[in-house]
C-alpha cells in the first residue's frame, strides 16, 4: 500500500491538512502519537467561531470527525525515521509496519519544556500555561508567578504589565543567564525578582494558591506561567536533509514546502507564524493545497506554455 500523502501529527494542523487532502480525494493516513500541545486540558479562547472558548481537545475530536468524514484513516502510532529513495517516503513506526508515502507533510509540533517539580504536567493548561497571546488575559490583576532563566523571558514578563502589576519571576540560580540591563529593567518596572526552584505547587479547589520553592520560601500565586520555551520534534526526519532553522524548526516557503519538492511541514514545528490554532489551521491547509498540487499526474496537467520570444 502506497498512501498519497502520510500526515504526521493530529493536531490542529495535521487535522486542517486531513481534511483538505481527503476533500482531493487523496489517499490519506494521519499517524499520530497523541502527545502534543492540543492534549492538555487548556481552553482556547481566541479561536474564531467559539465565543465562549473550545477546549484543545474536543477541537482536536471535532477535526478528527471532519478528517473521517472524508475518508481519512488515522493510526496511533509514533514515526521514529523517515527516509526517501528519490520516490518514495518510508516512515517506520514504532509499533506497525512501515509506511511508504508518496508525500508526507510533517506537522509534529514541539515538546515544550515543563518545570520538573513533581506533578506540574498534571497543572498544564488549568493553572500553568507558557503563552502570553494565549493566557495573558487570564491573569488580569491576578498574582502570577513566572519561570524564565533568560533575557527573552525577561521580555515577556514586561508585557505581562499589560494586564497585571502582581508579577514575581523566578529565576533558576544554576542556569541564570539574565543580563545586568533586564535585571534593572525589571526592578525599575516593580517585578519581583527570587532566585530559587520551584519544589512544589499547591492546588486546592482546582485554584493555584501557593508556589513552593526548594528552600522554603513561598510565593503566593493565582497562575503559573513557564518562560523556558520548547523544541520542534525534528529527530524523526534528521536523516532526510529537511533544512531546519538555527533554533531547529523546519524551514518552509510561502506554501509550506520545504527544501525537498514533495515533503511539507505545517504548524509549530515551522516557525513562519506564531505558535496558535489559528495559524497552525492555516499552515496545514497551505501545505496540503502544495501537496496535491505536486501528486496531479501528468494528464491532469497543461504542458508548460511555450514562452513568447
Ligand atoms: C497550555 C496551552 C495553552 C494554549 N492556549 C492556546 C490558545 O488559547 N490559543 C491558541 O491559538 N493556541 C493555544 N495554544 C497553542 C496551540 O495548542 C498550538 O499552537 C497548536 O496545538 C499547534 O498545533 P500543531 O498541530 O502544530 O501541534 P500539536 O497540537 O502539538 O500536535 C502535534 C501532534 O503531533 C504528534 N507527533 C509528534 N511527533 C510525532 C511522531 N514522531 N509520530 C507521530 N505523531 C507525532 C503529537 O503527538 C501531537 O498529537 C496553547 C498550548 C498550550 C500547551
Amino acid at each position: 500500500m502506497t498512501w498519497d500523502c502520510v500526515i504526521v501529527g493530529a493536531g490542529p494542523a495535521g487535522l486542517s491538512a486531513a481534511v483538505y487532502m481527503g476533500r482531493f480525494r487523496r489517499k490519506v493516513l494521519l499517524v499520530d502519537s497523541g502527545r502534543g500541545r492540543w492534549s492538555y486540558g487548556q481552553r482556547n479562547e481566541n479561536y474564531l467561531g467559539f465565543p465562549r472558548g473550545v477546549s484543545a481537545r474536543r477541537l482536536h475530536h471535532l477535526g478528527v470527525a471532519q478528517a473521517e468524514r472524508f475518508g481519512v484513516e488515522l493510526c496511533a502510532d509514533e514515526v521514529e525515521r523517515v527516509t526517501h529513495d528519490g520516490e518514495l517516503y518510508t516512515l517506520t513506526v514504532a509499533r506497525g509496519e512501515p509506511l511508504r508515502a508518496r508525500t508526507v507533510i510533517w506537522a509534529a509540533g514541539v515538546r515544550d519544556l515543563w518545570p520538573d517539580f513533581p506533578g506540574a504536567r498534571r497543572l498544564v493548561g488549568k493553572q500553568l500555561f507558557w503563552c502570553i497571546v494565549c493566557d495573558g488575559w487570564r491573569t488580569l490583576d491576578r498574582r502570577v508567578v513566572l519561570l524564565g532563566n533568560d533575557d527573552h523571558a525577561a521580555g515577556t514578563v514586561l508585557q505581562f504589565l499589560t494586564y497585571t502589576p502582581h508579577l514575581t519571576m523566578v529565576v533558576d540560580p544554576d542556569h541564570d543567564e539574565l543580563s545586568a540591563r533586564a535585571l534593572q529593567k525589571l526592578r525599575q518596572d516593580g517585578v519581583r525578582l527570587v532566585r530559587g526552584r520551584v519544589r512544589r505547587a499547591v492546588v486546592r479547589e482546582n485554584e493555584l494558591r501557593e508556589v513552593l520553592l526548594a528552600d522554603g520560601e513561598r510565593l503566593e500565586a493565582d497562575l503559573l506561567f513557564s518562560l523556558y520555551g520548547s523544541r520542534p520534534n525534528t529527530a524523526a526526519i534528521a536523516e532526510l536533509g529537511v533544512d531546519l532553522a538555527r533554533n531547529g524548526h523546519v524551514r518552509i516557503n510561502e506554501k509550506n514546502q520545504t527544501n525537498l519538492e514533495t515533503f511539507f511541514a505545517a504548524g509549530d514545528v515551522t516557525n513562519k507564524h506564531g505558535h496558535q490554532v489559528a495559524s497552525a489551521v492555516h499552515e496545514g491547509a497551505q501545505a496540503a493545497q502544495a501537496a496535491n498540487h505536486v501528486l496531479y499526474p501528468e494528464r491532469q496537467q497543461l504542458p508548460a506554455l511555450a514562452r513568447d520570444g
